[in-house]
């Protein structure tokens, strides 16, 4: 088996006495694409900054394509890694052709592969015109440009979606897919685990620095208890108890004809009969997979219950 490009062991890193990371183990691979995801403030950043060698650990290991990342000698390593940040400023009087130039030239990487560079991200045609009049979509693309220049082994880009809409996002994890496919690991961080069905090949959740669940969607929908989605129409209104038994988890308001449950799958027929004992009849029941939204809630959830 060949080394995985991340090896981040038993890593810690802690800011004024609170945990910005804690414990951390995570592997990723070439060709795989790993999605952090969490909070504000769950360590997805400060992961990614330990990984560019910008800041050290407090405690553990990190090994990034077979160096440590804060190490002087880890240069050679550092120039395989792209990285696009959460915000990046470009200059509005420069082209889009002449930024990835000067970035080009700092990364060392020579000049004459960034048409090939810019035609990819689907820049071509506007590389002449001035960053300064790019849409929120086309200045992503330049910045995922930037990010892979010189042909990365690694991808780290943090919340590299954000503000994209639905479309422009397709077209983006479409070129990460071809990247991947190359070889290219990517690493992205994200606050929605809803936006990750069918384009990453795992996820990693995140809150306040700990690791809540580590695995494919199917694995965290697992790790969530399978839950289902149960609406419920009843023939008349009727008060529902506010937290019935904890398992109603919205009652949609209005009529008050519909109750919704959300629960772990081998649970559903037990809060059924307690949420429905002794109510008007039941006009209608419907059954649906829960949300990836949801299960990302109960997995946040499951994490902050106490313990004991
Ligand atoms: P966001 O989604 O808002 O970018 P994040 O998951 O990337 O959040 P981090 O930026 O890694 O989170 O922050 C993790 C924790 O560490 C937060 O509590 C943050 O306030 C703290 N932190 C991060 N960088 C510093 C710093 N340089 N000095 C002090 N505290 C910091």
């Amino acid at each position: 088996m060949t080394a995985p490009l991340v090896r981040v062991d038993g890593v810690a890193k802690r800011y004024a006495g609170r945990d910005a990371l804690a414990a951390l183990d995570l592997v990723l691979g070439a060709g795989e694409i790993l999605a952090l995801v969490g909070h504000n403030g769950a360590g997805k950043s400060t992961l990614i900054k330990l990984l560019l060698g910008l800041i050290r650990p407090d405690a553990g290991r990190i090994t990034v394509l077979g160096h440590d990342p804060a190490r002087a000698g880890a240069a050679e390593a550092r120039r395989a890694i792209g990285f696009l940040p959460e915000t990046i400023a470009f200059h509005p009087n420069m082209t889009g052709a002449e930024l990835l130039a000067f970035y080009a030239q700092l990364k060392g990487a020579p000049l004459a592969a960034n048409r090939e560079l810019l035609a990819r991200v689907g820049l071509a045609d506007v590389a002449g015109q001035r960053v300064g009049g790019y849409s929120k979509g086309m200045r992503q693309r330049l910045g995922l440009a930037q990010a892979l220049i010189g042909r990365p082994r690694l991808l780290l880009l943090d919340e590299p979606t954000t503000g994209l809409d639905p479309e422009l996002r397709q077209a983006f994890y479409a070129l990460l897919d071809e990247l991947a496919a190359e070889g290219v690991g990517i690493l992205l961080s994200s606050h929605a685990l809803a936006e990750l069905e069918h384009r990453a090949d795992r996820v990693v959740v995140l809150r306040q620095g700990r690791k809540v669940a580590d695995g494919t969607l199917t694995d965290l929908r697992r790790m969530a208890g399978d839950p289902v989605r149960i609406l419920v129409r009843m023939e008349a209104p009727v008060p529902v108890a506010a937290g019935a038994g904890g398992a109603v988890t919205g009652v949609a308001a209005g009529a008050g004809r519909r109750i919704e449950i959300i629960c772990p799958a081998a649970e559903k027929m037990d809060r059924l009969r307690a949420v429905l004992s002794g109510r008007e009849p039941v006009a209608d029941i419907e059954l649906l997979h829960a949300s990836l939204d949801e299960i990302y809630a109960g997995l946040l959830r499951r994490d902050a219950e106490p313990v004991g």
